[in-house]
């Protein structure tokens, strides 16, 4: 294959377009800078990824919400003139835990008197330790450390004491991280935490992450950033994994499979599992390599079963249900809605976490599909087995992600490598919704970092 050089064409290489990636480009493109993007898949929106069923349902199989404190993400939605939709929470939500079904209404699951105070204690004790870390702060301190050296199941064993509310707790980490408690540091969960505002911003529907969705999926908000970084002049480029990546002294050279680009700086803006797939000349410092391959993604796969109404809304259902069994860990209504705000179908989105995911994921489709069809039946009727459509995305087995949603910090790595997370190399810099300090995760997140990072590189061009 020839390989052709592009020298001087370009002032800045953006590797990814996530909107992580995208908001980077066209930052800089809007003050001149000449901008390359470059992404892997024939797709951009990376995370954000909105397919469209048989019967011309569009439904994201990646992330799906907004929350009314990710100021970033509404403000972008709102200069593109995209519209949100409140997520539907009317009606009772189920609760399976323990082997005891119950159902609620609100967010304060039923369970007994003792693993809800329990459970208020401790959630109160989780957000005070929250506010006592930072987000924005890498160095962690010695006293803090202690906290990087347990698990959150290594905490919760120690201080919560109701089974009960235990098992709530380990739900919301599920759905929260798609991982188990064992699988993350304490102190990174406290960070992520504060990067939210608070535990029950996180947990919440009403009021928190899960509070809105999208007209017309995510793909859609990353296909018009695009076209805004695109009017400013970047280019973007599908199908162009980038490869390998020389460090000179005086510029940097971006290799994919067929072109070199010679640019001044580069924003990589990804998740550091997904950078450390590049081959980086010279290596890069030790530190940095440690916690890019020490930090591997949470574990989905998301499932859309449609239906031709949402039959459980009849029976004062929202759709919502969270479980400790599987495959699904939980579920909630996707119901999609035509432009006049009437819903077109029923839809029934479902998440297979942590190590569910993991297990799930080697059993293919075709069992995966039965399986998860039974537990919807289970909880909401017969209808459920009937679906008009079915969709679903194994981010486990996503050639680019290899899991999602977010990259996670097992116990030590925050206190020992953490102030890699963000911090310039040369000349190359780091965006990607793993280096937010708000919302970190999250889209808002990636918003915020790619922000951040064009900041840097404006600085130094
Ligand atoms: C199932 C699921 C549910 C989620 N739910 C929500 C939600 O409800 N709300 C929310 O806010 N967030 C949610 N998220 C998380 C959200 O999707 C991410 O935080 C966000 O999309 C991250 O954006 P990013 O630009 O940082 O990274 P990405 O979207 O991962 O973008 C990185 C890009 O880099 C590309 N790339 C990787 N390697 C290379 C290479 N070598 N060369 C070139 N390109 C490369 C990738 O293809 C990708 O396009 C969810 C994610 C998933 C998967």
């Amino acid at each position: 294959m020839s390989v052709s050089r592009h020298d001087t064409e370009y002032d800045v290489c953006v590797i990814g377009a996530g909107l992580s990636g995208l908001t980077a480009a066209r930052e800089l493109a809007r003050t001149g800078q000449r901008v390359i993007v470059l992404e892997a898949r024939d797709r951009i929106g990376g995370r954000g990824f909105t397919v469209t069923s048989d019967d011309g349902t569009t439904v994201d199989v990646g992330g799906q919400w907004v929350g009314p404190s990710q100021h970033k993400i509404l403000a972008l939605l709102k200069e593109l003139d995209i519209e949100t939709y409140k997520q539907y929470t009317q009606g009772k939500h189920l609760l399976d835990i323990n082997g005891r079904q119950t159902q609620f209404t609100g967010s304060i699951p039923k369970i007994g008197p003792a693993a809800l105070l329990d459970l208020q204690r401790v959630i109160w004790k989780v957000d005070r330790l929250a506010r006592s870390v930072n987000a924005n702060e890498t160095h962690i301190s010695e006293k803090l450390a202690v906290l990087d050296n347990i698990t959150v199941a290594g905490w919760m064993q120690r201080h919560v004491f109701s089974k009960t509310s235990r098992a709530v707790l380990t739900a919301a980490v599920n759905a929260v991280f798609a991982a188990e408690p064992e699988e993350m540091s304490f102190l990174f969960f406290l960070q992520y935490v504060n990067s939210a505002g608070g535990l029950m911003p996180l947990i919440e529907s009403e009021n928190g992450a899960q509070d809105s969705r999208v007209v017309g999926g995510m793909s859609n908000v990353a296909e018009a950033l695009a076209e805004k970084a695109e009017q400013h002049g970047a280019m973007i480029l599908r199908n162009s994994p980038v490869t390998k990546v020389f460090l000179k002294a005086d510029h940097v050279r971006v290799l994919t499979a067929d072109n070199v680009y010679g640019v001044h700086r580069v924003i990589v803006a990804m998740s550091p599992r997904d950078a450390n797939r590049i081959d980086w000349q010279p290596a890069l410092p030790i530190a940095k390599r440690r916690l890019m391959k020490n930090m591997p993604m949470g574990s989905v796969i998301k499932t859309i079963a449609i239906y031709p109404t949402a039959f459980w809304r009849q029976q004062g259902l929202s759709g919502e249900m969270v479980c400790d069994r599987e495959p699904l860990r939980m579920c909630f209504d996707a119901t999609p809605y035509s432009k006049n705000g009437e819903p077109t179908h029923g839809a029934l989105v479902g998440f297979m976490l942590g190590k569910e995911a993991r297990h799930w994921s080697e059993q293919g489709p075709e069992k995966r599909r039965a399986a998860v069809l039974n537990q919807l039946a289970a909880y909401f009727g017969d209808k459920a087995k009937q679906p008009s459509d079915y969709i679903e995305k194994d981010w486990c087995a996503d050639e680019w992600t290899e899991g999602c949603y977010t990259g996670l910090m097992p116990a030590g790595l925050l206190s020992q490598y953490g102030e890699q997370l963000r911090k310039p190399h040369q000349r190359i810099h780091w965006a990607g919704t793993e280096t937010a300090s708000e919302w970190m995760g999250y889209f808002d997140g990636a918003i915020q970092a790619g922000e951040r990072a064009a900041a840097e590189v404006l600085s130094k061009l």
